[in-house]
């Protein structure tokens, strides 16, 4: 993987780059078709993330206090743009969906004792968690919907309802559950749901089943019932009433994160397919040479520049502690179509190889289409960003968006 350093970054994000893509080119991706193997290949696993550790490139997400490397926003933005060329950075480098999402809203929400008990151990690798908002029987799209119930019984929670599609749920030692909690007396008066902390072992939290996701066979993302699940009601994290606040707080920032990711496998996807149209001979000629290619060439740089140059920009904003709403809704809904787009292209170029499992293509194909759901749909960012854009004329303003 060769890297340039960026003439507008410094010198500390510009070497970040540099070791991040010295590892994942010359440590990950050559051992690719191990690490897939799971756990059967633990110690090449742990070499893995003990190189990353003695490097200073873990937990880019969190700040320094915690374990992390401290280094904002943008900065993470920059470094998984390569981090994401390899599906398996993610976990060597100590940065997973859900669970750094669950670190990052404890560090902002969490008390003095929650951080201790939940927050620490998570960063430690000692323990796994997952977040449970969405549910089969009401619209993901309209979290406000949600059925899931916490009451309260002398100094508990008792929680009744039904989740699906929570990631990582198997594993987890604890769920963030968002319930809803009008029935409470000291209820957020703009709010009526709470992230509560279930332990995955109190009684009545059941795993029904993995709900199985195409090209995500090695993950899980759990069906829960809980039936009459009892947790102090010290459990609530942040404010009760707070919940969907807090869920946009940390879905914000995982959409840029999930976003970069995208740029990042753009890139390897263009790569792949540039090296493989300038190599491989057919009717007279290499594939790079004929105009129908050439075209997909021109296609995906426009796809991928386009891409980073809103997502970094998204990124700014955040970092700058600006209000990024209607940004990471176009970049939510840009970003995983143009992948699609450019995913599609490098198929097409390896023929038969590009739908074979031999290549990570088809696997970066499912993840794009999937991330147009996971998160938020595209319909409902596109509903947001036009809200928004209205919202900013009615009040006078016109096309200059400030930024
Ligand atoms: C791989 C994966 C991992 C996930 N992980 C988690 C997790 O860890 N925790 C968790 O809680 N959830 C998780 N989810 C759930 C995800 O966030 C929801 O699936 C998503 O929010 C959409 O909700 P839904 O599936 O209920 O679709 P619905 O809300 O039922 O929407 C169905 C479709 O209706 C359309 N639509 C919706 N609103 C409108 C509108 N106003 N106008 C026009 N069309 C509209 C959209 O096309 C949408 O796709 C995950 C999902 C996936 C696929």
């Amino acid at each position: 993987m060769q890297i340039s350093p960026i003439s507008t970054l410094d010198e500390e994000i510009n070497q970040i780059r540099q070791m991040t893509a010295k590892i994942v080119g010359e440590d990950v991706i050559p051992n690719e078709h191990l690490l897939r193997r799971g756990l059967e290949n633990a110690q090449l696993w742990g070499d893995l993330v003990r190189k990353v550790k003695e490097s200073g490139l873990w937990a880019p997400h969190l700040p320094k206090e915690y374990g992390g490397m401290g280094i904002g926003f943008l900065k993470l933005a920059y470094m998984n743009e390569i981090l994401a060329w390899s599906p398996f950075s993610g976990p060597l480098f100590g940065i997973v969906a859900p669970i750094s999402g669950n670190q990052k809203i404890l560090v902002k929400y969490g008390t003095a004792d929650q951080k201790k008990k939940w927050l620490e151990p998570l960063v430690r690798g000692e323990t796994q968690s997952c977040f449970a908002m969405t549910e089969p029987d009401t619209a993901g799209s309209d979290p406000r919907s949600l059925t899931t119930r916490a009451v309260r019984d002398g100094g508990e929670w008792v929680i009744n309802g039904h989740k699906w599609m929570v990631s990582n749920a198997k594993r987890a030692d604890f769920a963030i559950v968002m319930c809803r909690t009008e029935d409470s007396d000291d209820h957020d008066a703009n709010g009526r749901m709470t992230q509560i902390i279930v332990p995955t072992d109190t009684p009545g939290f059941d795993y029904i089943r993995s709900v199985p996701i195409w090209g995500q066979e090695n993950d899980d993302h759990g069906e829960l019932i809980l039936n009459n699940v009892r947790v102090p009601l010290e459990n609530a994290l942040g404010r009760v009433g707070t919940g969907h606040a807090a869920a946009q707080d940390r879905l914000g920032a995982g959409r840029v994160y999930h976003c970069m990711n995208c740029v990042g496998q753009m890139w390897r996807a263009f790569d792949m397919m540039v090296r493989h149209a300038m190599d491989r001979e057919v009717h007279g000629g290499v594939l790079s040479g004929k105009q129908f290619i050439q075209g997909f060439i021109a296609d995906s740089y426009m796809d991928i520049q386009a891409s980073r140059l809103m997502t970094i920009r998204c990124a700014e904003i955040m970092e700058q502690g600006l209000d990024a709403r209607t940004d990471i809704s176009a970049i939510k809904v840009f970003v995983p179509n143009a992948m699609t787009r450019v995913v599609d292209r490098a198929i097409q170029v390896h023929g038969a190889l590009g739908v074979s499992a031999d290549t990570p293509l088809e696997g970066m194909y499912r993840g794009a289409r999937t991330l147009r759901l996971a998160d938020g749909p595209d319909e409902v960012h596109r509903i947001l960003i036009a809200k928004n854009v209205r919202k900013h004329y009615s009040s006078g303003q016109s096309w200059d968006f400030g930024l």
